[in-house]
């Protein structure tokens, strides 16, 4: 079975078409991404039989930008050929109360996912615009929605609420949802693959640092907290989104700075995080290198983003009773030794205890504990597309 997998985003279509037959591993067969969508200078990467090509012309939609994928991946001949597409598999951000797990997309799921909209106005009408475009491209094939907030989904209600009037709750579904579950669940299931045990025997601390960032707590293969919540804004502190913040700040904020919505809206998820206590970058190797040259809030920004980090880690520890193994993900998580150091130097309380070489020189999917570790821990690079892909043929398959 070949499946295109899919990710829309606000100004981005990125993509990936997989073999999947049974009996051997899957297989990536090409892959590239749309960038600018929306503009007269759309670029277009694709890869496909080891070369990679470019072209940069207007696509002013994502219909456009998905067409123009199908249209790279169908060239001629034999790539013709493995261009065919039997399913499609999209990553949808946010699945509500109502998915969770993957499904099939069928008017009322459609339907429902367009009632979702005001939850995630951000991603989920992209995803949707993904999904209508698909299906007036390749009308007779079978789509997939797969969701990031499923893993979350059977968080407990004492995990998954505030503490506002519950009415809130039953009227506006104000709740904590908890996002980057694909990836969650990538690393989970490779973490128990390395560990040669059941996922469903462990309790595994996933922290996906990337732009965005979240830690999850994962028992039994099912995550029973995570630090992202209603929106992907709270929790760990972020490259420009603050993470946790006393509401009772913002109140104060909101009265004293004359502060609109929109305007505390940008503040809080484009001018905070690390960009906002540095002054100088929300990206992690801007922020390390004017560390290196002695830049004092470069330093506290790290510090305060480590900090979090390990915070988290020790609740999550908490919440599970203990944790067997700990995961590092993401561009920050795979590729920061420092910050992998850091924290984990501060967790030898719970039986941590890190290999300082391995750590240094991990690439790719490393353990970076020292033999004799109580917990375990690793190094994964995230591949949501696989589990997107995978997800797809299992429900097909059914
Ligand atoms: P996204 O959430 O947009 O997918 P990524 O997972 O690519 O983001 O993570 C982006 C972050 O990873 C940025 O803060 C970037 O600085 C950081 N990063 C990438 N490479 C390195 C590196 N070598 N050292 C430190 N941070 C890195």
């Amino acid at each position: 079975m070949k499946v295109f997998v899919l990710n829309c985003g606000s100004s981005s279509v990125k993509y990936k078409l997989y073999d999947m037959s049974p009996g051997s591993s899957p297989a990536v067969l090409a892959s590239g991404k749309v960038e600018r969508v929306g503009t007269d200078t759309a670029i277009i990467t694709h890869r496909q039989a080891g070369e990679e090509r470019q072209v940069t012309r207007p696509v002013l939609h994502h219909y456009e930008a998905i067409a123009m994928c199908l249209a790279m991946l169908a060239g001629d001949g034999a790539a013709g050929k493995a261009a065919a597409v039997d399913a499609v598999g999209h990553r949808v951000v946010h699945g509500g109360e109502l998915f969770r797990e993957a499904v099939v997309v069928t008017p009322e799921v459609k339907e429902a996912l367009r009632q979702l909209n005001d939850l995630a106005p951000l991603h989920n009408p992209h995803n949707l615009a993904g999904i209508e475009a698909v299906e007036a491209l390749l009308p007779n094939v079978p789509q997939v929605a797969v969701f990031d907030t499923a893993l979350h989904a059977r968080m407990p209600p004492h995990a998954y609420l505030y503490g506002i009037p519950y009415e809130l709750y039953e009227r506006h579904r104000i709740r904590r949802y908890g996002f980057h579950g694909i990836s969650h669940k990538y690393v989970a299931r490779r973490v128990a693959e390395k560990l040669g045990r059941p996922v469903e025997t462990l309790r595994i601390i996933s922290c996906h640092l990337g732009n965005g960032a979240s830690v999850a707590a994962i028992q039994a293969g099912v995550s029973i907290d995570t630090s992202m919540g209603f929106t992907p804004l709270e929790g760990l502190m972020m490259g420009t989104r603050s993470g946790d913040i006393d509401p009772g700040a913002l109140i104060y904020l909101m009265a004293h700075e004359d502060l609109s919505l929109p305007d505390l809206n940008a503040l809080l998820n484009r001018q905070s995080g690390l960009k906002g206590i540095s002054g100088l970058s929300g990206d992690m190797r801007d922020i390390e290198a004017a560390m290196d040259a002695g830049d004092a809030r470069a330093r506290l920004a790290f510090d305060m983003y480590e900090y979090r980090v390990r915070k988290y880690i020790g609740a999550y520890a908490a919440a599970m009773n203990g944790v067997d193994a700990i995961a590092f993900t993401a561009g920050i998580g795979e590729h920061s030794p420092r910050l992998r150091q850091q924290i984990c130097a501060n967790l030898t309380y719970l039986g941590v205890r890190l290999d300082e070489a391995r750590n240094a020189s991990a690439t790719g999917e490393a353990e970076i504990s020292a033999p004799g570790s109580t917990v375990r821990v690793f190094v994964i690079p995230t591949d949501e597309e696989l589990v997107i892909a995978q997800d797809t043929v299992a429900l097909l398959n059914r």
